[in-house]
């Protein structure tokens, strides 16, 4: 049989920045003949993840939006692909046979589907932070009960994942997490008051998707990755760490108890942390640009200001009360970067009211299961939506 040795993969979100890196390291690490597709899923761009489709040989491609189905089914005629649409479908495609499963969906859209990935006992490939922050414990719960693997993706978790020593749990100190601080690392909270999406979006040193790069603007992305450290590392918070390094070359840090420091480094490229996910614990052979130390010169380092950047006080707010809090800054993060980017609301109010959603919600703390967190997702929300009409209203 051809297929004998195949890994069988699936990338949930291979239509976004995160996804079409994913294809980029499958592509250069043996495409079709290394691996076998068995999903891809994407939302609106039809065009492209039909096109995926064809040229990585993809079982089945899912589109989340259930009216664009004739749309795919017209693009992958005659390919063999099957097409499917619509939320039951993605779940259905993702809980499919893969051995090991890119989580890139954006939000918290992505968390049924990499839950039921999880749950099947695929390895999971993990770039949807958000499906951590909310869900934390249970997550990682169900993910172990699964019996797969949890691989970290975010660059910062890569590297802490990296430069953890096995069985050396009981000597980590602190872990550090490095910040680029975004196009807004040097600005006054007045300058920034009348920032636009188009600008919030243009972030210094890495090419991503559109919350993630208005979340480094506002450092909602670094509280989001506090939380996701937390429970990736089953750190305490005070052993989490914030440092703004402009260059984004040392990815990350863990301290240990003899005062060593280990880093991974590297240009700013997902593709390494991406691949080192997909072949751990070996190290694939990557066609991305080597450190040049001589032209870099210089690493800089700086304490990040919880004046200009709230989001990251409220993160440590959220890991102190713990339980659902994370689910609750999680809900309230994405409706204000919707509203945000609907010129609703300005770039200062996202934390505003990040903070009136948790602190009305601060003694929501239990989460025994699922439905706890889905409870607090959508209260949250239901309170945001509230706070940010009102805001709009005042303005
Ligand atoms: P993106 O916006 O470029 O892509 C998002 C993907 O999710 C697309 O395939 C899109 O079709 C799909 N999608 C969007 N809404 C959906 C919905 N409602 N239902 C189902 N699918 C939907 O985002 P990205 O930058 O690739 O980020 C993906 C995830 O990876 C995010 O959680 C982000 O925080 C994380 N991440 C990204 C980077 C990066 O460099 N881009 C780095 C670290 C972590
Ligand atoms: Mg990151």
């Amino acid at each position: 049989m051809a297929d004998t040795g195949r890994r069988r993969i699936s990338i949930l979100g291979s239509t976004g920045s995160i996804g079409v890196n994913t294809l980029d390291v499958v592509g250069q690490l043996g495409g079709r003949d290394a691996y076998d597709v068995v999903a891809i899923t994407g939302n609106t761009n039809i065009a492209l993840l039909a096109e995926q489709a064809r040229s990585c040989g993809a079982r089945i491609a899912v589109t989340a939006e259930e009216s664009l189905y004739p749309a795919l089914k017209d693009a992958l005629s005659g390919s063999g692909v099957e097409a499917a649409a619509g939320q039951e479908a993605l779940i259905e495609a993702a809980s499919r046979d893969a051995d090991w499963v890119m989580a890139a969906i954006v939000g918290t859209a992505g968390l049924a589907p990499t839950l039921a990935a999880a749950k099947r006992g695929a390895d999971i490939a993990l770039a949807n932070k958000e499906c951590l922050v909310s869900a934390g414990e249970l997550f990682v719960r169900a993910v172990a009960e699964g019996g797969g693997r949890l691989i970290p993706v975010d660059s910062e978790h890569s590297a802490i994942f990296q430069s953890l020593e096995d069985d050396q749990h009981h000597a980590v100190e602190r872990i550090v997490l490095t910040a680029s601080g975004g196009p807004f690392r040097t600005w006054t909270r007045d300058q920034m008051a009348n920032v636009t999406a188009d600008i919030a979006r243009a972030h210094p040193n890495w090419s991503m998707g559109l919350k993630i790069s208005i979340g480094s603007a506002s450092m909602f992305n670094k509280a989001l990755e506090m939380i996701e450290a937390k429970h990736l590392f089953d750190m305490r918070p005070d052993q989490i760490e914030v440092i703004v390094h402009p260059q984004s070359i040392i990815h990350s840090m863990v301290g240990y108890t003899d005062g060593s420091v280990l880093a991974q480094l590297g240009c700013p490229d997902m593709r390494t942390a991406i691949g080192y996910a997909l072949t751990y614990p070996n190290r694939p052979r990557l066609n991305v640009e080597r450190l040049d130390f001589a032209k870099l010169a210089r690493l800089d380092f700086e304490a990040p200001d919880e004046v200009r950047f709230p989001a990251l006080r409220l993160a440590r707010t959220a890991l102190e009360r713990g339980g659902v809090q994370g689910a609750v800054m999680n809900a309230a993060e994405e409706m204000t970067f919707h509203a945000f980017c609907a010129g609703r609301i300005g770039f200062l109010a996202m934390a505003d009211v990040v903070e009136q959603v948790m602190d009305a919600m601060a003694d929501h703390t239990a989460a025994v299961a699922m439905d706890d967190v889905f409870a607090a997702d959508a209260e949250a929300r239901r309170r945001a939506d509230h706070v940010i009409a009102q805001k709009e209203m005042a303005a």
